[in-house]
């Protein structure tokens, strides 16, 4: 018997109209637990680096977390995984909400898409009845909508939807996946569109076995009492701070020129407090989590907004305008499906343009002379891919630099690995910062750190203090924040680990299904996050059967974060695509950001080149994944592998 997982994928074939339920091997689950681990396995087996990201032979996969369904509070996570077009390279984008415990209720851990339909379709999964119906219906409507218009026809409102909006269906890079009070971001949206899928809407009714019910029944009723007891160490404060004081005047959230520093004050709080007071009407949760971290906004003559902390500022400081031309934006985007981070920049990368004298009036006829409305039309052109200028546009900002030309390239200054960064603008680089943001394979820097705090506190015995509550945190950790002084660096080994611990607990998270916000995310802001890498392993285990301790589930992220290497080292990428944006802090260290390359890919096993070693492949179980890099020519195999990644009883 399977415990906690389904045992089961549903693999769709969109071009054929195929659908299987195939039986999983136990032995996956074992080496990479569920989620992004097991959703990597399959693209690492079934898309090679031959397949192109936009043709019916890459896969989008929709892939639940081990955890997800079962009495364990806060797992509720979708991985989406996918190749993506705007880099050639894996690309995986989480979303909370009900999907993924819906999936596994209806039968399944995951669904597996691979082909593309020859018209607009959305797929329907009723436990065991499932089907590819047609979309042309809801060609051109939101996403939200899309969702409304499912359930509506199905005559159920507990379906739970995944849509893109138009943005998907034009093959917009920035496209999301839109669910409920989530969504999916990164571009995953791209490939669902690629593939004519509209939607997939899911209802689950069946149960999932737990090894041992009673035992882990109990303490995940303690550990809903206890996240709900305590919102300082659970949950997205941000999304309920009214002040955003630090958020504005340390990011610049256009296209990372510079800041708004001084534009937040105590009037503009206060106004931004009272206008979402007056149209929010609820604030709502994901599946089996007692807190609220979305709230549901109704602006006047606007759709319904679900908004998360990031969403929260970025259209309006990245168009210079006041905050409730945020409100008015989103409400649009949403439905089209636009992610939210990468969105802003490409407009503020055109309006850069425009008044560089790039673009002119030939190019966008009729531009509006004020920012709000130069937003609002430069969205309509990329959703709609109109013009030459809107086409290009919709490739995202590294694309269309080198699509417009004409010196435009010099503008694109705020991407890495061509996908639109966080836009920090700070000024001495931070190391374990820099290291983050240059190794993270997952392209988005809230995806790679949390554990350990951004900044050390001034003062030595509050930071006494902060670490003797930091259950989370292994010893070593404790002793490094402790001696970290304000204005200092972390040693080139203390970064080093830093970035190992941050990355491999979203990792953990991302297999198991677990919120970030109360675990690899949350440990950075201290206190007591719920789950860390000592106690999910008694979770994982009451759940699955599998017996399985801190080491072996270290042991697991490290797996998947090196299969995840893997695939983009297959797929080209190499230690000189590993470089944050010049100008992403004022003071740059170069020959220091270099030595913190070699000791990090040191301390990974990898090669100076940022690929990792057969030694270090082998010793992960991953020996068809050293045997292919040898038969490619990418390693020979006797590369000198140095030393020895970390373990629990070391470092986490
Ligand atoms: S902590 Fe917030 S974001 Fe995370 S599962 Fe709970 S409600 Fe959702």
């Amino acid at each position: 018997m399977r415990y906690a997982e389904t045992g089961y994928n549903l693999e769709v074939d969109l071009t054929r109209g195929n659908i299987e339920k195939v039986q999983t091997d136990p032995k996956l689950t074992k080496l990479y637990l569920g989620g992004q681990g097991t959703a990597a396995k399959i693209l690492w087996d079934r898309v090679p680096p031959e397949v192109d990201p936009l043709s019916p032979e890459n896969l989008l996969i929709f892939s639940a977390g081990i955890l997800d369904g079962t009495p364990v509070p806060g797992a509720n996570r979708t991985n989406v995984s996918t190749i993506s077009p705007q880099n050639n390279l894996y690309k995986d984008s989480l979303f909370g909400g009900f999907f993924g415990p819906e999936l596994k209720h209806a039968g399944y851990d995951k669904i597996v898409l691979k082909g593309r339909a020859s018209n607009l379709v959305y797929l329907w999964i009723n436990n065991d009845k499932v089907e590819i119906r047609d979309a042309s219906h809801l060609q051109g409507k939101g996403a939200g909508e899309t969702a409304d218009i499912i359930k509506e026809e199905l005559d159920d409102l507990d379906i739970q939807v995944a849509a893109i909006g138009l943005a998907g269906e034009n093959r917009v890079a920035m496209a999301s996946i839109e669910h409920s009070n989530a969504s999916s971001s990164r571009g995953v949206g791209v490939v669902m569109g690629d593939k004519r899928l509209k939607a997939i809407a899911v209802r689950g009714t069946k149960d999932l076995n737990i090894a041992k019910p009673a035992e882990l029944f109990e303490k995940s009723l303690d550990m809903f009492q206890y996240i709900y007891d305590h919102p300082e160490y659970c949950g997205d404060f941000m999304a309920h701070e009214d002040d955003e004081e630090w958020h504005v005047d340390n990011f610049a959230w256009g296209n990372a020129r510079e800041r708004r520093k001084g534009f937040w004050n105590k009037e503009r709080e206060e106004r931004w407090k009272a206008l979402s007071e007056s149209i929010r009407y609820r604030w709502n949760g994901c599946y089996n989590c007692p807190r609220d971290c979305h709230q549901a906004l109704q602006y006047p003559g606007h759709h319904t907004i679900f908004q998360k902390c990031y969403s929260k500022l970025t259209y309006a400081m990245a168009a210079y305008e006041e905050l409730d031309f945020n409100y008015k934006m989103i409400s649009r985007t949403q439905q089209y499906g636009l992610d939210g981070y990468s969105t802003p920049q490409v407009l503020a990368f055109a309006v850069e343009l425009y008044e560089a004298g790039i673009l002119t009036d030939e190019d966008l006829p009729d531009f509006p002379s004020d920012s709000a409305g130069r937003f609002f039309y430069l969205l309509e052109k990329i959703v709609h891919r109109d013009g030459f200028v809107g086409d290009a546009l919709a490739e995202g900002v590294y694309h269309a630099a080198r699509k417009i030309g004409r010196g435009a390239e010099e503008y694109d200054h705020n991407t890495m690995k061509k996908n639109e960064q966080v836009p920090v603008k700070l000024g001495r680089v931070a190391y374990h910062y820099f290291l983050m943001y240059a190794t993270g394979e997952k392209m988005n820097i809230t995806q790679i750190e949390g554990s350990f705090p951004q900044i050390p506190i001034p003062d030595k015995e509050a930071r006494e203090k902060f670490v003797q509550g930091w259950d989370a945190a292994p010893d070593y950790f404790k002793n490094l924040y402790l001696e970290w002084e304000p204005r200092t660096q972390l040693s080139v080994d203390g970064a080093v680990r830093v970035v190992d611990w941050n990355e491999l607990m979203h990792y953990v998270d991302d297999s198991v299904g677990t919120c970030a916000f109360l675990s690899s995310f949350r440990g950075q802001f201290g206190g007591r996050p719920p789950y860390h890498i000592h106690n999910l392993p008694v979770f994982i285990s009451q759940a699955t059967g599998m017996d399985i301790d801190a080491d072996q589930l270290w042991e697991i992220a490290a797996r998947n974060r090196n299969l995840v290497r893997a695939i983009n080292v297959r797929r080209g990428m190499r230690r000189e695509d590993e470089r944050p944006p010049e100008d992403h802090w004022k003071k740059r260290e170069p020959e220091m950001e270099q030595k913190l390359l070699d000791e990090y890919y040191k301390f990974k096993g990898w090669t100076n080149d940022g690929i990792p070693t057969k030694g270090r492949l082998d010793e992960l179980d991953l020996d068809y994944v050293s045997q292919e890099l040898i038969d490619r020519g990418i390693i020979t195999g006797n590369e000198e592998y140095l030393s020895q990644s970390s373990s629990t009883e070391e470092t986490a």
